[in-house]
């Protein structure tokens, strides 16, 4: 099993996972864009179990952009680590930008194509949907994926 780690861009908040990061896809919808700041975001889901917080929970905050949908981000340097739901708080979703260590999955779906930026051209073969993928292509563990 890897042991993987991360840390957000100015390196107060470090974090270790015990477990393995599952699968993923990239979410073109304009939230994971606002929250990200780029064209997509890719987050993966892990037990809350396997998450360790090395250090920097003095400025670790947490913003509910939706009613129950919490995303945690570093208050000095503004890096999002995960997200996760009031409703399902045993996962949280990582950030895989946040990652130090070698990540070697790929991603098994374009999600939320319909809401792309026009700017953003996808030009690979990975499966595009105009919203959520089906469960029989991509499990989003931790996300209101029906
Ligand atoms: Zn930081
Ligand atoms: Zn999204």
């Amino acid at each position: 099993m890897n042991m993987h780690r991360g840390s957000c861009l100015c390196g107060n908040v470090r974090y270790e996972l015990r477990g393995e990061l599952g699968e993923f896809g990239y979410c073109h919808c304009k939230s994971c864009r606002k929250a990200s700041g780029s064209s997509h975001a890719a987050n993966a889901p892990i037990d809350r179990t396997d998450f360790l917080l090395v250090s920097g929970g003095d400025s670790l905050r947490e913003f509910e952009s939706s009613p129950g949908k919490l995303r945690a981000f570093c208050s000095r340097c503004g890096s999002p680590i995960y997200a996760y739901l009031a409703a399902s708080p045993e996962v949280l979703r990582i950030r895989l930008g946040s990652l130090d260590t070698e990540f070697t999955k790929q991603p098994r779906a374009h999600t939320f194509v319909a809401d792309k930026a026009a700017w953003e051209p996808i030009k690979d073969d990975i499966p595009q949907f105009p919203e959520w993928a089906p469960k029989t292509v991509l499990i989003q563990r931790g996300s209101r994926q029906a």
